[in-house]
C-alpha cells in the first residue's frame, strides 16, 4: 500500500545522496545493525547493496510487517493489537494516508476537520504531512501511550519515487499496546 501524493510533486522529498553499503553477502545477518544504509534508516535496494536476497534491510519492499489488528480499546475507541509475539527492533506497522503540505493541511484542520477529533496527520518533515483521515492503512489506529512499547522512524526508499515512512518499532513488550 503507497502513500497518495496530493500536493506537488515538488514537495516530495528530496533526492539525498546514495552510496552503496560496505556489507558483504555472507552469514544470515546481510545489512544487519552495521549496515551504512540501515544506520541512515534507508532501506537497501539492488544499486545501494550487493546482497541480494540475503540482505535484511528490505522490510518495506519485503511486506515484512507483523499480524495485528484493530480491536476496541476503550475511552481511546480502536487501537492496534499483536496477534503474533513480536521481538525487540522488529517492524511493526506502516502508516499510510495522503500525502499533504501546509497548505492543504490548515484548510482541512479549519475547514473539513474543525470541531472534530477524527483526524490522523502526522507531519513528516517541513512541508510534508500523511492525512490517514480518508485514505490510509490500520497504522493510524495506533495510540499515544505515556509507557510506549513502540516507538515511530521515518525511513527512506528509493525506487521510482522518494517516500517517507512512519513506522513502528516494538521495544520489548510481547503485546503492542495501543
Ligand atoms: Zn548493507
Ligand atoms: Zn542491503
Amino acid at each position: 500500500m503507497l502513500d497518495v501524493y496530493l500536493c506537488e510533486k515538488s514537495k516530495k522529498p528530496k533526492q539525498p545522496h546514495f552510496g552503496s553499503c560496505r556489507c558483504e553477502p555472507k552469514g544470515f545477518e546481510c545489512c544487519g545493525n552495521n549496515c551504512d544504509n540501515r544506520l541512515m534508516k534507508m532501506e537497501c535496494v539492488d544499486s545501494m547493496c550487493q546482497c541480494d536476497d540475503r540482505c535484511t534491510n528490505r522490510r518495506f519492499q519485503k511486506c515484512e510487517w507483523c499480524k495485528c489488528e484493530v480491536r476496541p480499546a476503550g475511552k481511546k475507541g480502536f487501537g492496534l493489537y499483536a496477534n503474533e509475539t513480536i521481538r525487540r527492533g522488529q517492524f511493526v506497522v506502516e502508516y499510510v494516508g495522503e500525502v499533504i503540505d501546509s497548505l492543504q493541511s490548515q484548510r482541512r484542520l479549519q475547514l473539513e476537520y474543525k470541531g472534530s477529533k477524527k483526524f490522523y496527520i502526522i507531519r513528516l518533515e517541513k512541508d510534508l504531512l500523511i492525512d490517514a483521515t480518508k485514505k490510509g492503512n490500520i497504522g493510524r489506529f495506533v495510540n499515544h501511550s505515556c509507557d510506549p512499547n513502540c516507538q515511530s522512524e521515518k525511513w527512506l526508499l528509493l525506487l521510482l519515487y522518494f517516500y517517507f515512512y512512519f513506522v513502528l518499532f516494538c521495544l520489548n513488550k510481547k503485546k503492542k499496546k495501543s
